[in-house]
């Protein structure tokens, strides 16, 4: 069954209306079509919503819903929630007012003491970001700034709080050909595993995300496929997702996604629908 969560708006820093991406994604088949704007932080960026739209955009959802339940589609509201280590979290409960059908919880942000309070170091923004983080935050050295985000993403999940976990592997965006660190080096390896070994019986389901290919920024989706075998061998359940920030990219190197999914074992992917989860097989 084609689904996807992991859909941006207008209402953050996606490209389209939520309405166009329901009306494109009803053209290409899909059965569950999850929104997942950001959600909004504690403070401002460009790329969150406003608290003041959050209203807006359930509502917005809401009669997207309503407009596609009888044409077979299910439009679920849900949010992609910020993880950031000891500000906020999925865990805090700020949008439970909202009845969400589904949550992602994601690791955007790394807090070096060497930055102070700066919450703006994010991990996937534009290389020159990524560069200086690791140069001022990390005193140069890349393996520390994945170490961090690793720790991050493993508080995270044992927080708990949402269904779906974002890119787990979302530090690598910005290391093209392993320029940054090599994710051969055990450092890398150790930090990730712990990270993956946090999600062991939690129920959480990791998304495979093909929103990194769609932009051209990396050649597998997030996770890379030996942390997918890992992730098979704990049980951990997955499912695709695009991470579409436009109507172009909403089924983008999905075959990409199912075939990696496949590569590591798997047979089934796990699908939210509203109030319930369903396993489907990995061709259907
Ligand atoms: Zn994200
Ligand atoms: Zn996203």
């Amino acid at each position: 069954m084609y689904a996807n969560h992991h859909t941006h708006t207008e209402y953050c820093d996606g490209k389209a209306s939520a309405a166009a991406m329901a009306a494109e994604a009803s053209r290409l088949g899909m059965k569950v079509l999850g929104f997942s704007s950001h959600a909004p932080l504690p403070f401002r960026t460009e790329w969150t919503m406003d608290w003041a739209n959050l209203d807006a955009y359930a509502a917005t959802v809401r009669s997207l819903a309503a407009e596609y339940a009888p044409k077979d589609m299910d439009v679920l509201l849900g949010l992609e929630i910020d993880y950031i280590d000891g500000l906020c979290g999925p865990a805090d409960g700020r949008f439970a007012s909202l009845g969400l059908d589904f949550s992602i919880g994601s690791v955007h942000h790394v807090r070096p003491p060497a930055l102070g309070d700066d919450p703006l170091a994010t991990v996937d923004g534009a290389q020159e970001g990524f560069d200086a983080l690791i140069a001022q935050g990390y005193g140069g050295d890349a393996l520390a700034l994945a170490e961090d985000y690793y720790r991050a993403v493993g508080l995270c999940v044992k927080a708990g709080g949402f269904d779906i976990l974002g890119h787990f592997d979302l530090v690598r965006k910005n290391n093209p050909a392993q320029s940054r660190f090599r994710e051969d080096h055990r450092r890398y390896r150790d930090a990730a595993m712990e990270a993956a070994e946090t999600l062991r019986g939690t129920g959480v389901i990791v998304e495979i995300n093909t929103g990194g290919m769609a932009r051209g920024k990396t050649r597998s989706p997030y996770p890379e496929q030996w942390i997918l075998r890992e992730l098979r061998a704990m049980d951990v359940p997955v499912c695709v997702n695009s991470d579409a920030h436009d109507t172009a990219h909403l089924s983008a190197f999905r075959e990409a996604g199912v075939g990696t999914a496949r590569a590591a074992g798997y047979r089934e992917l796990t699908i939210v629908r509203r109030g319930r989860r369903e396993t489907v097989p990995l061709d259907a």
